[in-house]
């Protein structure tokens, strides 16, 4: 159904929109949450869109337009990354802040939904350009944010050197070390070194989790992995060092594909050096220009890991995996769910599948609070022990409870019931 209204919002007529709010829908259907609540949780709290000019190196000015979305803070402060991309769009952010929402309580941790965007493409920018959209930026929503109010992340193209521009740039403009205001930091400005890895980490453990019920395990298990970004680079990596066999990476340029298996620390040097994963070379490769062919490849596991709206109606029939673990956000439609679904095939959301992120941020962020240190194999065993009884807790409340529709249903139930519990204690429902 396509929500439209003769004021539609800013974002009420984005198709990604549309689908976080389908995907609402239908659990609150199946939940019987009624349509006022559903109302309620649609919208954000607050959506404020920015200006950014930039000088460019040539001496001519550039405007470009960001946002941040404040989904739900029930739970706590706003949590969420903020990704540079050409196609940001409001209602993009505002969707993926909604997602915010459902992974951070769904996660169990304090914190609510937000998201935020900037329309660029970072590529194209000097690293001098790139410091002075990023410090812009921070500074433009500065009085949104706040270790206890709203704390941003990285996202799709942004990273710890852009997180210690926010920090700087937040901790100038409140005068005083707002270490708190960020996560995924660089080490020396309290970020914690596994931050980077902690996505695709916790992406590999829940296909882990998942092989464990579905395959007996991950031994012999083929992987197919959609995006060679942070979410994918490492998922490929820890699932290739836990016994699976990583058959195909990809990135914008293409992918490459070994029904042999792909030495996963190779591919991770070629896209250091040359910046294409399809540069990868050993032994007897195929190369194809194509990257969304990689998901049709006869594989037991495939991991989308790039961008949302890739596996859809059009292309779904011809998935082969019998596993689908949401490396990247929204990368599934709820038409093609429903099919991969009635074909048997167990699609692991992403607001549980990769929620090793902004999981490895709350333990970040509450040691940065404490001002306490820890060693990078404890925020790992943690962050392994959360993902590991949220995912068995999960799947086990799926096959208990709703095993005749898809399992986000499952994961769908106990994140919107902790923040609609929370919205009624505080009185606001
Ligand atoms: N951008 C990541 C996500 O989509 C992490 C967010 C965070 O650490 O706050 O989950």
């Amino acid at each position: 159904m396509v929500e439209q209204s003769p004021y539609a919002s800013l974002y009420e007529n984005d198709p990604v929109y549309q689908m976080a709010v389908k995907q609402l829908r239908e659990s609150a259907s199946i939940l019987g949450l009624s349509d006022d609540v559903v109302e309620a949780l649609r919208h954000p709290e607050k959506l404020v869109q920015v200006k950014i000019t930039v000088r460019r190196d040539n001496g001519k000015l550039e405007t470009f337009l960001g946002w941040r979305s404040q989904h739900n803070s029930a739970l706590g402060p706003y949590k969420g990354g903020i990704r540079y991309a050409e196609t940001v769009t409001p209602g993009e952010v505002v969707a993926l802040s909604m997602w915010m929402t459902w992974k951070c309580s769904l996660a169990g941790i304090p914190y609510g939904g937000g998201k935020g965007g900037v329309r660029v493409n970072p590529k194209t920018l000097s690293p001098r350009e790139l410091e002075e959209l990023s410090r812009k930026y921070f500074a433009a929503i500065a009085r949104e944010v706040g270790p206890d109010v709203d704390i941003p992340a990285p996202d799709v193209n942004t990273n710890p050197q852009i997180m210690g521009w926010y920090y700087d740039e937040y901790s100038k403009i409140a005068g005083f070390h707002a270490w708190g205001v960020v996560t995924a930091k660089p080490v020396e400005l309290g970020g914690l070194g596994v931050r980077v890895i902690s996505t695709g980490y916790g992406t590999a453990l829940s296909a882990r989790e998942a092989a464990k019920r579905l395959f007996g395990g991950l031994e012999g298990r083929t992987v197919a992995v959609h995006g060679f970004g942070n979410v994918g680079i490492y998922t490929a990596k820890y699932l290739a060092e836990w016994g699976a066999t990583v058959v195909a990476v990809s990135d914008s340029k293409g992918y490459v594909y070994n029904p042999r298996g792909i030495n996963v620390e190779k591919a991770i040097e070629i896209k250091e050096k040359t910046g294409m994963v399809t540069d990868y070379r050993e032994g007897d490769v195929k190369i194809s220009s194509n990257h969304m062919e990689l998901l049709e490849l006869p594989v037991d596991i495939l991991v989308p890991a790039a961008i949302e709206n890739v596996i859809t109606r059009e292309n779904v029939n011809r998935i082969k995996a019998k596993l689908v673990v949401e490396g990247a956000n929204g990368p599934t439609t709820p038409e093609a769910e429903k099919t991969l679904h009635e074909k048997g095939v167990v699609v692991v959301p992403d607001i549980l599948a990769n929620a090793g992120g902004v999981t490895m941020s709350w333990i970040e962020w509450s040691h940065n609070r404490m001002g306490c240190f820890l060693t990078e194999e404890e925020a790992l065993s943690r962050l392994d022990k959360i993902m590991t009884i949220n995912f068995n807790k999960v799947y086990d409340e799926w096959r208990k409870k709703y095993s005749i529709y898809p399992m986000r249903v499952a994961a769908y139930a106990i994140a919107v019931d902790r923040v609609v519990k929370a919205m009624k204690l505080r009185g606001w429902i």
